[in-house]
């Protein structure tokens, strides 16, 4: 069973289905490093104990997307050929699950999707995941939906049925075993703002940007938007661990130079990262997975983008949709910070999932390949958004 991943995210949501594909043993997870974010990948699955059994590597001189997916696909398609696995299982909407969906099914090997159905129905927006997705659904024989919303999407495309599925997102498993393990910060400066923030002399914002949409004037109301947020409340700490991506790293280094309380590190170890939020009072992220976290850990989320795929959490009221503009971020967050923290566990329902995911998608994939006739026990709906 190949689970072919390259980016941080894939790694954190597919590392639950490698334990529970071990816990089970009934398929044998084989963890394939498609070579897209190499680092980024391998240092996310060792936070799980986990790291890939297979590295690809791929040639990328100009850094273009086309390179990159005839690369990704030529080699996944030698690794298929050598291991001829039952199935293989992408996740999300990278070029990475893109090519090894397309790679899987032109050599008649089904294609399991997790994360399946997510939309923004904008195709600029993500760009290119939105696209990604919706071609990776037409590749797949098993649609793992995070939420009923996903699963709604999918039927108006026309793909129903019962390889269709609500699992759940298996992020909210990932953060749920990975909070209980304990951290060594690598950054000397993190265990004492985390100190601050746990003892009350500090409110941490934890802050994440990265998306290729919002370089360039996006991102420079974005930084413009915390820089009011830290001259308006004395008692606010950032920390900002920045994206490799030169462009964007340069960016917000520059915009934030220089600028008080404002802590810029480099991309966190996920149990760091996990820790982190844990403590944080506020969170301002243009990234997926951060959306999906939060929930859990009942800190409400800022979203740095106009449009986000994660309705659920918008919906549900611990989300709020501020795009680029300066004004609206920092209102909206001041709006955040003056309520009262979410401190009981019933409030901190996470609308993406109950923490079971995994196990619900190594009892669909063992299905799918007849190695047990029962299906999945059923998400329970009240711990779930609804579907419109
Ligand atoms: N993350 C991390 N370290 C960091 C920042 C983020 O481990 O310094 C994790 C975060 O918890 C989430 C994932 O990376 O699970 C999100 O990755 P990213 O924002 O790159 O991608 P997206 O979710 O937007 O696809």
């Amino acid at each position: 069973m190949v689970l072919l991943g390259g980016t941080r995210p894939e790694a954190v949501k597919l590392a639950p289905i490698a334990r529970a594909m071990r816990v089970q043993d009934r398929m044998q997870p084989v963890l394939v490093a498609s070579g897209q974010h190499e680092t980024m990948f391998s240092q996310a699955l060792s936070s799980f104990g986990l790291r890939p059994d297979v590295r690809l590597h791929i040639d990328r001189p100009t850094g273009s997307l086309s390179e990159l997916l005839s690369e990704l696909v030529k080699a996944v398609d030698v690794h298929l050929e050598q291991l001829r696995p039952a199935a293989v299982v992408v996740q999300g909407d990278t070029t990475t699950a893109l090519a090894g969906a397309l790679a899987a099914f032109w050599r008649h090997i089904p294609v399991v999707h997790v994360e399946a159905g997510l939309r923004s129905h904008d195709p600029r927006a993500p760009f290119p995941e939105e696209a990604n997705r919706k071609l990776v659904a037409q590749l797949s024989t098993l649609h793992l939906a995070p939420t009923a919303r996903a699963v709604n999407n999918l039927l108006e495309e026309g793909i129903a049925g019962p390889e269709v599925l609500l699992t759940g997102n298996t992020v909210v498993d990932a953060v749920l075993s990975i909070a209980r393990t304990p951290v060594a910060y690598h950054d000397h400066r993190l265990p004492s703002l985390e100190n601050r923030a746990a003892t009350g002399k500090s409110r941490l914002l934890l802050a994440t940007m990265h998306r290729r949409e919002s370089l360039g004037a996006p991102l420079a109301g974005i930084l413009a938007g915390l820089r009011a947020i830290v001259e308006e409340h004395a008692d606010v700490e950032v920390v900002l661990p920045v994206h490799p991506n030169p462009e964007v790293r340069d960016q917000v280094v520059d915009g934030l130079l220089g600028v008080e309380r404002v802590h810029i590190t480099g991309p966190l170890h996920y149990a760091e990262f996990c820790r982190l939020l844990s403590f944080a009072r506020l969170v301002l992220t243009d990234s997926g997975g951060v959306q999906e976290e939060a929930p859990s850990f009942g800190v409400p989320c800022v979203v740095l983008r106009e449009i986000t795929e994660r309705m659920e959490a918008v919906e549900a009221g611990v989300s709020v949709l501020a795009g680029p503009d300066p004004l609206l971020i920092a209102r909206h967050a001041s709006r955040l910070l003056a309520e009262n923290p979410v401190e009981s566990s019933s409030a901190r329902l996470n609308p993406f999932g109950d923490g079971q995911a995994a196990v619900r998608a190594e009892q669909a994939i063992a299905r799918l390949l007849g190695l047990t006739s029962s299906g999945p026990a059923a998400v329970p709906q009240a711990q779930l958004a609804k579907g419109k």
